[in-house]
């Protein structure tokens, strides 16, 4: 339910906010090249993805 803004005090407001915080982005080895990568995305790295090549970088062409 809306409340007034001015009917909420400081204090409740911020334990309201308390929750609030981002979660620090998650980071996984990459399974071909070892790099540092996020979960479910292909490898920045190598371009691998699920076992296999996805897109082709300079270095693994
Ligand atoms: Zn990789």
């Amino acid at each position: 339910m809306a409340v007034p803004k001015k009917k909420v005090s400081q204090s409740r407001r911020n334990m309201r906010r308390a929750h609030h915080a981002l979660a620090p982005a998650a980071y996984h080895e990459c399974p071909n090249c070892g790099e540092l990568k996020r979960p479910h995305r292909l490898c920045g790295h190598c371009g691998h993805y699920d076992g296999r090549e996805v897109v082709a970088t300079t270095e693994s062409a």
